[in-house]
């Protein structure tokens, strides 16, 4: 189902114009307006989805492998020498259109700094606290 006022919807819809990449019946894959490198792209799934916990299982499946071949044809035909997946769910996750989307980033070996963290250093006690959490929310699911 299309959401009004939903951005992703119109583009994948082919309402809005983007430049596709490829289009299939389920997902429309576009490049980014604002790149985090030469050639970031944006995969959509045609139906809307608000993140990841809501996205079709079957759909979800083809994800992966397609984001493969969309990485392996920026290796070919840019040039880039490796790929990030990135997928956010959530504001504070950096999530800013609230319509499912994985990004295929392409990376040269140019030192850009693009997906990165700085590492904690929790204790064994609290790393196993956490997992414990986890693996019991886990369970009630
Ligand atoms: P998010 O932060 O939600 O994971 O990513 C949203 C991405 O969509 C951003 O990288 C942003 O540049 C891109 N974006 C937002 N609006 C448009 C648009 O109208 N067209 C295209 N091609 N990309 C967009
Ligand atoms: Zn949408």
């Amino acid at each position: 189902m299309k959401k009004e006022d939903c951005i992703f919807c119109k583009i994948a819809a082919g309402e809005i114009p983007s430049c596709t990449i490829y289009e299939d019946e389920d997902v429309r894959v576009i490049l980014d307006l604002g790149p985090a490198s030469k050639g970031h792209a944006l995969i959509l799934p045609k139906e809307h989805y608000d993140d990841v916990c809501s996205l079709d299982e079957g759909l979800a499946a083809k994800l992966l492998p397609l984001a493969a071949r969309i990485g392996q044809a920026m290796k070919s035909s840019l040039g880039c020498a490796g790929f990030n997946l990135v997928q956010n769910n959530g504001r504070a996750a950096g999530q800013t259109v609230f319509h499912f989307h994985m990004h295929v980033i392409p990376r040269y070996e140019d030192g850009a700094d693009i997906v990165s963290w700085t590492p904690g250093s929790p204790d064994s006690g609290e790393l196993a606290q956490t997992a414990e959490r986890i693996r019991e929310a886990l369970e009630k699911q």
